[in-house]
């Protein structure tokens, strides 16, 4: 079994504050990779690229030549950049926390100021195009002809199920605006090839006859270096099943620094170079550090300005320049390294701004030749702020700030709007949501935009990984199981979980478990209402989850009145979720929206029935149970409504105390589903093959 646990010392997110009214809270849960250690101090482990390091002092000589009238006042800007420091030191914190109008730019770029960041390695010469730049810069804004059409296309009803028909070729034209700012491709210097360290690698079976293609995974967070959520677990799951559908594939992910320290040390200096970001005027260094596991490259980004933090989210003032930084360097990186992928694959809305980067600066660079898909993960994250912060931050074209692209409304920009028009396809994690985002109720309020590119959308449902999740072989359990055996080993699995929870140790009870990130999205607040109901004497529950203080206090209450039948984990355990899994008799996934859900899906596949709303991925994974048939996978409602849930639970539980033979068949008929990465992955790759036809 190979089942890398992430951390299980968690730390607890203290989300902070937007500084800036607009900032919408977007920070999801806590971290659960490990412990932020210090970042590393980008040390390479090889030599140097030295092709790329000319002169230093050629470097700070450079004149900037300011690109366009920035936003607000560059607080952060360092005055100057002092004479050829042989490191960059920190960048002063409000740097980031952007100011709406910069002043103007200073006329000099002079060198890297001393206060800056421990920015790993000197800065090295200047790409060559880079500085050919202003000449270019300046000459012709260029008429925006091909903006994204506007929306204003009222799409009359959105077609439910969006397995889309022929997608026409929806994606903006976004035309030559001549690129403003010279792509950052840095030199053409040659790459410098090592052999990346194969780490752990395993033979990669069963390549199939596929045709090949190369893909590249653009995201904010992947297991086991990083996880907050689905996510971490779709990167870390969907590009090993591609590489035996006959994918090249590689992972582009920041290189924060809470990543554990095990993969940090693992990780093969391959290559650096500095690249200019929007209208900061500066040039930011952009390392990359690879890491091979499995046939999948991962190649981390790495830049101490942006990425130190204990938390890969912190609040949008950051969170903004961070992630324009990242979609930007992720696009340079792939030119830098000259491997140019037939598919860059982005997701969510920190990966949003590369569609359109690739549309725009990159439109004539090698990378600009790869088809672009957008994956939502969740429609509730989107990367908004105000216009002049995303333009200064991002450096993209004025024409692509229109309502038919970035702009939300007169004030603000939207980061995966952007994506999401430039796109060459969209998808979503599951049939039913791709339909529900397209209404108001789910869309938050993209559904119109959505509805106009409903032709390149469709929903691809997630799978779970199943040498993660194996109960044959899950170190985790007290006792290994299977199909064969689960009857009398899952009870084993329960008392052990009841003994470790403190709950009373009684095999005939029926144990609920809820493991979820505890926010409004989840349901809690109906779970939270029906608990004394749902204690009968029977029952007991275990929580495991961390959040929002409301449901955590809620639950810690439920606890101290109730011991020995509730239990609230207030943390996130890894090996404790599996126990979980594992142990109790039925899971709840009550979700307001669920764009997919795993832990329904990780439930059945251990013999553990979920009761869901039926919504989202719930919905399409889920069929509800029939009593006249014996058919179904387990218990759902639809109306979010506590009195329905509390319904389901109760139809739940009087199979399971009246009818023990069908809910046994139901345990069976869970674990023998399908609930793996293979079909899921064909039809990715599927995808990929329609989108690059030769
Ligand atoms: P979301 O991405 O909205 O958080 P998903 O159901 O898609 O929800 O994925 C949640 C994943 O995180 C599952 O693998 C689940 O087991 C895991 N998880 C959630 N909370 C915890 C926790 N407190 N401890 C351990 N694992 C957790």
């Amino acid at each position: 079994m190979a089942r890398k646990k992430v951390d299980s010392d968690v730390k607890k997110t203290a989300v902070k504050e937007a500084a800036a009214p607009a900032a919408e809270k977007e920070t999801k849960a806590p971290v659960k990779a490990a412990p932020a250690e210090k970042a590393a101090p980008v040390e390479k482990k090889t030599e140097p690229v030295v092709e790329k390091k000319a002169a230093p002092a050629e470097k700070k000589a450079e004149p900037v030549v300011e690109k366009k009238a920035a936003p607000a006042e560059k607080k952060a800007e360092p005055a100057k950049k002092k004479a050829a420091p042989a490191k960059k030191k920190a960048e002063p914190a409000e740097k980031k926390a952007e100011p709406a109008e910069k002043k103007a730019a200073p006329a000099k770029k002079k060198a890297a100021p001393a206060k800056k960041k421990a920015e790993p390695a000197e800065k090295k010469a200047e790409p060559a195009e880079k500085k050919a730049a202003p000449a270019k810069k300046k000459a012709a804004p260029a008429k925006k002809k091909a903006e994204p059409a506007a929306e204003a296309a009222p799409v009359v009803e959105a077609a439910p199920v969006v397995e889309a028909a022929p997608v026409v070729e929806a994606a903006p034209v976004v035309e030559t605006t001549p690129v403003v700012e010279a792509a950052p491709v840095v030199e053409a210097a040659p790459v410098v090839e090592e052999t990346p360290v194969v780490e752990e690698a395993a033979p990669v079976l069963d390549i199939s006859t596929l045709p090949r293609r190369s893909v590249a995974f653009i995201g904010s967070e992947c297991h086991p270096f990083v996880k907050t959520g689905g996510l971490g677990d779709v990167m870390y799951a969907l590009p090993r099943e591609l590489v035996k559908l006959n994918c090249d594939v590689r992972v582009i992910l920041p290189r924060y620094a809470c990543i554990p320290r095990k993969y940090q040390d693992k990780m093969v200096y391959r290559g650096e170079f500095y690249m200019d970001l929007g209208g900061t005027g500066r040039d930011y260094y952009v390392g990359i550090m690879e890491y091979v596991c499995d046939g999948v490259v991962y190649d981390f980004i790495d830049n101490q300005e942006f990425f130190t933090s204990g938390n890969p989210y912190t609040n949008l003032v950051d969170d903004i320049p961070k992630y324009c930084f990242f979609s930007k360097a992720a696009l340079a990186a792939l030119n830098y390294m000259n491997w140019i992928p037939d598919i860059i694959h982005c997701h969510d809305w920190q990966a949003g701004l590369v569609p359109v980067y690739l549309r725009t600066l990159f439109k004539d660079t090698p990378v600009g030749r790869a088809r672009s898909i957008l994956t939502i993960h969740n429609l509730r994250f989107q990367g908004i702020f105000n216009i002049p912060t995303i333009k200064y931050w991002s450096g993209l074209p004025d024409s692509v700030f229109n309502m038919g692209a970035l702009q939300q409304d007169y004030v603000n920009a939207n980061m995966l709007k952007g994506g999401l028009a430039y796109a060459d396809r969209i998808t979503t994690v599951s049939g039913t949501y791709a339909w529900e985002i397209q209404t108001a109720e789910y869309g938050e309020r993209l559904e119109d935009h959505l509805r106009y590119h409903s032709g390149k959308l469709r929903g691809i449902v997630n799978g779970i990984d199943y040498e993660m999740w194996n109960p044959e072989t899950d170190p985790a359990l007290a006792e290994n199981y299977g199909l064969a055996n689960v009857l009398n080993h899952k009870m084993e699995n329960k008392k052990a979980l009841q003994r470790e929870l403190g709950l009373v140790e009684d095999e005939g009870k029926f144990v609920i478990g809820l493991i979820s990130r505890l926010t409004n999205q989840k349901g809690l607040d109906l779970v939270s209402t029906i608990v004394p109901q749902v204690l009968d004497g029977n029952t007991q529950i275990v929580v495991l989850g961390t959040g929002d203080a409301q449901y955590e206090d809620s639950f810690r209450y439920y606890e101290a009145t109730n011991k020995g039948t509730f239990s609230a984990c207030i943390q996130y355990d890894e090996a404790r979720a599996h126990r979980i899994y594992a142990g109790a008799d039925a899971l709840l996934v009550p979700s307001r929206f669920e764009p997919c859900g795993l832990t329904q899906l990780n439930a059945m596949h251990y013999g553990t029935l979920p009761i869901v709303r039926e919504t989202g991925g719930l919905k399409d994974t889920v069929q509800p149970y029939n009593d006249f048939t014996g058919e179904g996978n387990g218990f759902t409602f639809d109306r979010y409504d506590a009195g329905l849930l509390l319904d389901a639970i109760n139809r739940a539980k009087t199979v399971y105390f009246t009818n023990r033979y069908h809910w046994d068949e139901i345990v069976q008929r869970d674990m023998a589903k399908d609930v793996s990465w293979t079909n899921s992955a064909r039809q990715y790759k599927d995808l990929y093959l329609e989108l690059t036809q030769w």
